[in-house]
């Protein structure tokens, strides 16, 4: 690789040649502001924020674009800058909602910490605002355009991340916003509800629809049952929201927190990802041996799912029938566990702790039911439960460990690694292995098939006879490239895992929010995602089928995998959406 020569700031350092200055700078532990800067997503030098001096060019450069070169001379500390970058951030807060008391991001706010670091205590300008109705309509996201700075980071994330462009830039100068297509609800556009753009936007303009209230509400009511459940890659990421490092493993201290809220029971979603897997892989195995629909795709990513339905209707039929692990646990709360333990299902209040803003859109599904009551009934992601635990003055950082619930709080290690790109598959495959070979698998670690960061990883397995080909794709471009080639019938695959977000869960839209300069630095997949991969090898038990709650929950209540009453409680059906039509 290539490099230059460059002082900045009066050190002289040697990086490579691709690097801008503000990577030269970051390496070298140099403080240059951004605020519309998002690494390899968003570099467009619009906010002006890293403007700096370099000897021999006329006026500032915006150092998130300027390319380092040989004997380059940066200074970025100097009162002329600092004043401009004053001045710039004031007319920006002049046209902003600064209702900082009452803003769910303030404390993790880029624009408020700016404000802070350039010691801006006063605007001069005041003026007139920029229009813009706050749109709440979707289940999921809440967009408060008077908060928004026009920064484009979710513009960018959901046009080149996610290939969806359901927003964009409309109108020009001091009309210029953020919108949609023909300004309807983001309900009403092919958005996902990903929540990309929502861990995208360094301000409080995107955000989920709140849930805590409702939660509240049946704490509250003595008549309800009140029970959680926990997805896997929550606990790899609430303790950030308390201190601790990113990728804390927490499982323990997450069920003392959500005890101490007065749930009546904490369960883990585990044991519905195990079901899932039962499910699934009983499907996978049907549609192989009886000329089914193939590839089968997974469909426990509803972001996933809805971009299917609207950007290829015709094939929704390669999703498997299988409802999601949250949706499966709900309904066999109200039927099989109200049953067993003696409680009317009509009192049973679930509530899902997910690391997505979509399952909430999800949960609200007309089919995600059996007879009459919800699978869930209210979803909070990881930084919605955070804030009730600190509402109610709980530390998660500071608690004692204690164990899910029983008698459904078991779970294998199959079902934890759910939580990133690739688990789904290996988790099926060791299910698929030995109910189709009858054989213990002497190797339950299928590497070959975890995901990896934004791109698609294929894979052939052999099981038994059959040489199994597999395909792992995260990030809504990555599905879409799959997709095309199943249009085109190119696709050679007979099993393929598809999770929207880049990473999979534990870097989905509901999970604690990082700063553009942390998310460039450090590598919060990566981190997370060893957390899980720990906790899956210290389990006693790493495959779904041998998880002794969901034997029980066949032999007991639903017979076989894919029996008539499985399908009732744990299966759907997905169809197009098509949202311009009225
Ligand atoms: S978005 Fe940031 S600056 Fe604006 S009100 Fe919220 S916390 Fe304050
Ligand atoms: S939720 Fe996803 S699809 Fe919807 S606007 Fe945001 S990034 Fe785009
Ligand atoms: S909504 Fe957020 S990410 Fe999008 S332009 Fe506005 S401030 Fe930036």
């Amino acid at each position: 690789m290539s490099t230059v020569k460059i002082t900045i700031d009066g050190i002289e350092m040697e990086v490579p040649s691709t690097y801008t200055i503000l990577d030269a700078a970051r390496e070298h532990n140099i403080d240059i502001p951004t605020l519309c800067h998002l690494k390899d997503i968003n570099e467009i030098g619009a906010c002006r924020m890293c403007i700096v001096e370099v000897e021999g060019a006329r006026g500032f450069v915006t150092s998130c674009v300027m390319p380092v070169s040989e004997g380059m001379v940066v200074r970025t500390n100097t009162p002329a800058i600092r004043d401009a970058r004053k001045v710039t951030l004031e007319l920006l807060l002049s046209n902003h909602d600064r209702k900082c008391l009452t803003c769910v991001r303030s404390e993790n706010c880029e624009l408020q910490a700016l404000a802070k670091k350039l010691n801006i205590t006063d605007i001069e300008f005041e003026g007139e605002m920029t229009e813009g109705e706050l749109d709440e309509v979707s289940p999921s996201i809440v967009r408060d355009p008077k908060k928004c700075i026009l920064c484009k980071r979710c513009v960018a994330v959901c046009k080149k991340v996610q290939d969806v462009g359901a927003i964009d830039t409309i109108n020009r100068g001091f009309k210029a916003k953020i919108g949609t297509a023909c300004e309807k609800s983001l309900n009403d556009v092919p958005c996902t509800m990903c929540g990309q753009c929502v861990v995208a936007c360094p301000t409080g303009a995107l955000r989920e629809k709140d849930a805590t209230k409702a939660v509240w509400r049946a704490l509250q009511d003595e008549d309800k049952f009140v029970v959680a459940q926990t997805a896997p890659a929550v606990r790899a990421a609430i303790g950030e929201e308390f201190g601790m490092p990113i990728g804390s493993l927490v499982t323990g201290k997450m069920v003392a927190a959500l005890k101490r809220l007065g749930f009546d029971k904490v369960f883990d979603t585990n044991t519905g990802a195990d079901l899932t897997i039962m499910e699934e892989g009983t499907e996978l195995i049907h549609r192989i041996q009886n000329g089914g629909k193939l590839p089968m795709i997974t469909s426990c990513s509803p972001g996933w799912v809805r971009y299917v339905e609207n950007s290829y209707p015709e094939l929704t039929d390669h999703l498997s029938t299988a409802k999601s692990p949250h949706q499966m646990f709900g309904a066999v709360l109200k039927t099989y566990y109200a049953q067993k333990m003696g409680i009317d299902p009509a009192k049973i209040f679930v509530v899902s702790v997910m690391p997505c803003v979509g399952k909430k859109a999800e949960a609200d599904r007309e089919e995600m039911q059996v007879d009459g009551l919800r699978d869930v009934d209210a979803v909070i992601t990881t930084r919605e439960a955070a804030r009730m635990m600190k509402e109610a003055g709980i530390d998660l950082s500071k608690l004692a460990d204690e164990e899910f619930d029983n008698p459904t709080g078991e779970a294998t290690g199959a079902a934890v690694i759910f939580g990133t790109t690739g688990g789904v598959m290996e988790a099926a495959l060791r299910t698929v292995s030995e109910v189709l070979t009858g054989k213990e698998l002497e190797n339950v670690e299928f590497e070959n098939v975890r995901g990896e960061v934004n791109g698609i990883k294929e894979a052939t397995v052999q099981i038994g006879d059959l040489e199994v080909k597999v395909a792992v794709a995260n990030g809504l471009k990555n599905a879409g490239k799959i997709m095309d080639m199943i249009e085109k019938g190119e696709a050679p695959y007979h099993f393929v895992e598809i999770m929207a977000c880049p990473g999979g869960c534990v870097t989905g839209g509901g999970q604690p929010i990082h700063d553009a300069k942390t998310r460039a630095t450090v590598d919060i997949h990566g981190l997370r995602k060893k957390a899980l991969y720990e906790a899956d090898k210290n389990l006693p038990r790493r495959k779904s089928h041998e998880n002794p709650v969901i034997k029980e929950l066949y032999d007991e209540y639903l017979g076989t995998p894919g029996s008539e009453l499985a399908h009732k409680l744990l299966h759907t059906h997905y169809h197009a959406r098509h949202y311009f039509e009225d």
